[in-house]
């Protein structure tokens, strides 16, 4: 086989941006995958150039060129600009491949635009693909194999990746490490709840942990495990002996069944800077939760009574919402979580709107045959710009004064107030301001109130949203064209509309119980 000349892109933005989030956190927010598909490909022998697009970069003096294979990963809201690059890359000659998350939601409307689109991915797939290394089109091979990898490259080996990245994070320099693949609870809108929990080599782990102290005074990692700590006292056991007292701090997403006081203690000696726990919803969702028999304020008081107590060990701590799930109904839900802010001023809540991603979970299943998935471009899935699931217990414009409520209450002056005050940590302080006041917290606000009023004011807007007309609003084509700025171009024809019932005609349950159809019309 002679040597390919390959060209690794990670989309950790789906666009430029000037947010002061995302100038601080992109580069810390690097997927594993791209790195370890770029050591694979050099252990094949290859040349590889890695490029990791924050959305700070200058994209198209940074792609790689005279390249004769190009990896592409991103999650779905970069969709439109991987179907954008593939087409360049293809048209200069390039075999095109997609991995990751968009790749794994929606793996038939990728294949319409890429020479090979990739389930869970190990070497074996990758040097298959690297042997063939050949056109397929006009629809795209899929591979995969049978589960996710046990065995990857650690941090010594993706080191050359990670160094020059974080030379973009201006402050905070956070290392991607993973210790686990899939989640043993079986929360059914996660995409790892179907995916078997395996921990990876502890050993490698113990020799990426002392390497890291030889390249940092005081090293911080970001675990990217689904769910971490599941085998808690093996983890902790070899965090301890490897980085001891505390040596490599570290963040992680973990279920607050496992932050227990015992836990938070070993955790506290080990490191642990920061947990962002899910807590979903006070009515649902509740199989991960120590709280899980009760609903309700009772849940709030308690939830808020755990998450203090974590707080009382963790300086960070950020809880995750999803807003407009079926179980909640009224204003309840959103008071609650009010009432969740005001109880547990120090921690910094995560809202997303719920997002039904292709074949993500199994859940999407019964959204879309119920009719109610909604064909929002990808550019939009990102748990907060499009909700493409219709609320079943509200109607849009009243859902969207709630979510506005909410947001405004938990970023108004008063909550960043006692949300600073709530912590000693001069960083955190700093992070959760910087959060509410940039994209994340007055972006969004901006951003529903704008979704609110054309709601209200533009019947053909309204339409779209109840699933009655197919076609585009402006609104949403305009963003598009300019986020992509000249990829715009490159856009394939039709890859702003996907079928968003495909998961469920490829499992045959097509037919009378779709109520909406997956068809594309133009908007013009
Ligand atoms: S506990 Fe977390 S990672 Fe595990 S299935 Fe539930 S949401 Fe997914």
């Amino acid at each position: 086989m002679s040597k390919l000349k390959i060209g690794v892109i990670d989309l950790v933005s789906k666009a430029p941006t000037k947010a002061l989030y995302a100038r601080i956190m992109n580069a810390n927010l690097a997927s594993i995958m791209p790195q370890v598909v770029a050591i694979w490909c050099q252990h094949e022998g290859h040349d590889v150039k890695m490029v990791c697009y924050t959305g700070r970069e200058q994209l198209d003096k940074e792609l790689p060129e005279e390249v004769d294979l190009v990896f592409i990963c991103g999650f779905t809201q970069a969709g439109l600009i991987s179907y954008a690059l593939s087409n360049y890359f293809q048209s200069k000659g390039a075999i095109t491949v997609l991995g990751g998350p968009h790749a794994r939601c929606y793996p038939d409307d990728a294949a319409k635009y890429f020479d090979y689109v990739t389930g869970f991915t190990n070497k074996v797939v990758i040097k298959e693909i690297l042997d063939e290394c050949a056109q397929h089109r006009p629809i795209g091979r899929y591979i995969a194999a049978p589960n996710q990898p046990v065995d990857i490259p650690g941090v010594v080996e993706r080191w050359q990746f990670i160094e020059e990245n974080l030379k973009k994070a201006p402050f905070l320099k956070m290392v991607p490490m993973i210790g686990s693949m899939g989640c043993p609870y079986t929360c059914s809108f996660c995409i790892d709840s179907v995916v078997p929990y395996q921990p990876l080599d502890f050993d490698s782990l113990k020799a990426d942990l002392r390497f890291l102290q030889t390249k940092f005074k005081s090293p911080l990692v970001g675990w990217h495990d689904p769910n971490f700590g599941i085998r808690f006292n093996d983890y902790m056991d070899a965090i301890a002996e490897a980085a001891p007292n505390g040596a490599v701090r570290f963040l992680a997403e973990s279920s607050l069944s496992i932050l227990t006081e015992p836990n938070l203690k070993r955790l506290k000696e080990n490191g642990c800077v920061g947990m962002l726990p899910g807590i979903e919803s006070w009515f649902e969702m509740g199989n991960k939760s120590r709280a899980s028999r009760i609903t309700g304020m009772e849940r709030v008081k308690q939830v808020s009574d755990h998450t203090n107590m974590i707080m009382s060990y963790l300086p960070y701590l950020q809880t995750n919402f999803v807003m407009g799930l079926d179980s909640d109904e009224g204003d309840l839900p959103f008071e609650l979580t009010k009432r969740f802010v005001d109880l547990s001023p120090g921690s910094f809540p995560g809202y997303s709107i719920l997002t039904a991603f292709g074949e993500a979970a199994p859940v999407n299943l019964e959204y879309q045959k119920d009719g109610r998935v909604l064909p929002f471009p990808f550019h939009f899935l990102n748990n907060h710009l499009a909700m493409n699931v219709k609320p079943k217990n509200y109607e849009w414009v009243e859902f969207y004064d709630k979510v506005i409520d909410l947001t405004a209450y938990t970023f108004s002056r008063k909550a960043i107030y006692r949300r600073v005050k709530a912590s000693n940590n001069f960083t955190v302080k700093w992070m959760n301001v910087m959060r509410a006041i940039s994209s994340e917290g007055y972006g969004r606000l901006r951003f529903f109130k704008q979704v609110r009023k054309m709601l209200v004011e533009k019947k053909s807007f309204r339409d779209y949203f109840e699933g009655e007309s197919t076609v585009l609003p402006e609104f949403y084509i305009n963003i598009i064209k300019k986020d992509l700025g000249k990829w715009w171009d490159w856009l394939p024809e039709g890859a702003i509309y996907h079928d968003q019932n495909a998961y469920l005609k490829k499992n045959g349950l097509v037919g009378s119980d779709l109520k909406v159809a997956g068809k594309r019309r133009v908007s013009e």
